[in-house]
C-alpha cells in the first residue's frame, strides 16, 4: 500500500514516552524513518536494532537551541530529508495563575513554547528548501479553552496555537503543511510529570478540581496514546490535512 511504502522521514520530540513514543512506533511500524528526540533515550534505544537504518535516537533537550540544531542536522544527514516534524515535547503545570511562581512560569514556557521555536528554527529551513513537509504542533484541548487551575499550561498552548495559525499562512506557499494536535487527557506520563504551584490562596474548589479529580477519573476517561498516534498518521496521509486535530 501507499502507506506501507511511503518511507517518510520524521523528527519527533518527546519520543521517549506517551504520545511521542506511540507516534514513533506507529511511523516505524509502517516503514517510515524516525529521528526520535528526548532527554532520556535509554528506553527507546533498542528500536535501532529492531528497525535498522530507520531509527535514530537523539538525546537532547528541546530548550537547548544548539542541541536541537545538531539533532536536526543529524537526522537530515542520516535520512536525507525531513517529511514530518512533530513538535510534541511538553509538560503540564497546574495551579491558580496567582500561585504559579515566576520560575515555574518561565520553565513551562521554556519547554512548551521556546522548545517548539527551537525546533522550528532548526527544521523549517530544511522543509523550505525541499518545498515539502508537514509540521505537527503539539497543543491540547487547553490550547482551545482555559479552565481554572490550568492558566499557565493554557497560556503555553495558546502560544503554540498562535504561532501555528501564522505558520499555516507563511508555509502554505512553500508547500509545507501545519496541523495542531489538540488531545484531551491521554493515558501517558503527562500526569506523573505534572508540575504544581504551591496552593497558598483561598481559591475555590474549581481551581483545585482539575488536579484533585484526575486521580479519580476511571481509566476509560483517558485516551489511548496509540489512538492519538493513529489519528496523527491519518492526518499525515491526508491530501488536505486539517489545521486542527
Ligand atoms: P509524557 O510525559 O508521556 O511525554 C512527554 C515527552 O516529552 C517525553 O518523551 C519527555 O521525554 C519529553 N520532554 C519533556 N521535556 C523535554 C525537554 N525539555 N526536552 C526534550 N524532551 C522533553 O506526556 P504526553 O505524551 O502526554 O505529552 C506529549 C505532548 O502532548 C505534550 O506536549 C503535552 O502537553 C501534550 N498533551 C498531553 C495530554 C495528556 O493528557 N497526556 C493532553 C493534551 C496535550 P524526556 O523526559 O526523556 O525528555
Amino acid at each position: 500500500t501507499g502507506a506501507a511504502t511511503s518511507g517518510r522521514s520524521w523528527f519527533v520530540t518527546g519520543a521517549s514516552s506517551g504520545i511521542g513514543r506511540e507516534l514513533t512506533l506507529a511511523a516505524l511500524g509502517r516503514g517510515d524513518r524516525v529521528a526520535a528526540a528526548a532527554r532520556r533515550v535509554g528506553g527507546i534505544a533498542d528500536l535501532a536494532e529492531r528497525f535498522p537504518g530507520r531509527f535514530l535516537a537523539l538525546e537532547l533537550d528541546v530548550r537547548d537551541e544548539g542541541a536541537v540544531r545538531d539533532g536536526v542536522d543529524r537526522a537530515v544527514a542520516e535520512f536525507g530529508r525531513l517529511d514530518v516534524v512533530a513538535n510534541n515535547a511538553g509538560y503540564g503545570l497546574f495551579g491558580a495563575v496567582e500561585e504559579v511562581s515566576d520560575a515555574q512560569a518561565r520553565a513551562v514556557f521554556d519547554t512548551n513554547v521556546f522548545g517548539v521555536l527551537n525546533v522550528l528554527r532548526a527544521a523549517l529551513p530544511v522543509l523550505r528548501a525541499q518545498r515539502s513537509g508537514h509540521v505537527l504542533q503539539g497543543s491540547s484541548v487547553y490550547g482551545q479553552t482555559a479552565h481554572p487551575g490550568v492558566g499557565l499550561l493554557s497560556a503555553t498552548k495558546y502560544a503554540v496555537e498562535g504561532l501555528s495559525d501564522a505558520l499555516v499562512a507563511e508555509l502554505a506557499p512553500l508547500g509545507v503543511k501545519v496541523t495542531l494536535i489538540e488531545p484531551g487527557y491521554a493515558a501517558t506520563s503527562f500526569l506523573s510529570n505534572l508540575a504544581f504551584a504551591e496552593p497558598v490562596a483561598d481559591y475555590d474548589v474549581t481551581v483545585r478540581a482539575v488536579q484533585g479529580s484526575l486521580g479519580e477519573l476511571p481509566p476509560e476517561a483517558f485516551i489511548d496514546p496509540a489512538a492519538v498516534a493513529r489519528a496523527v498518521l491519518d492526518v499525515v496521509d491526508a491530501d488536505r490535512p486539517p489545521l486542527r486535530l
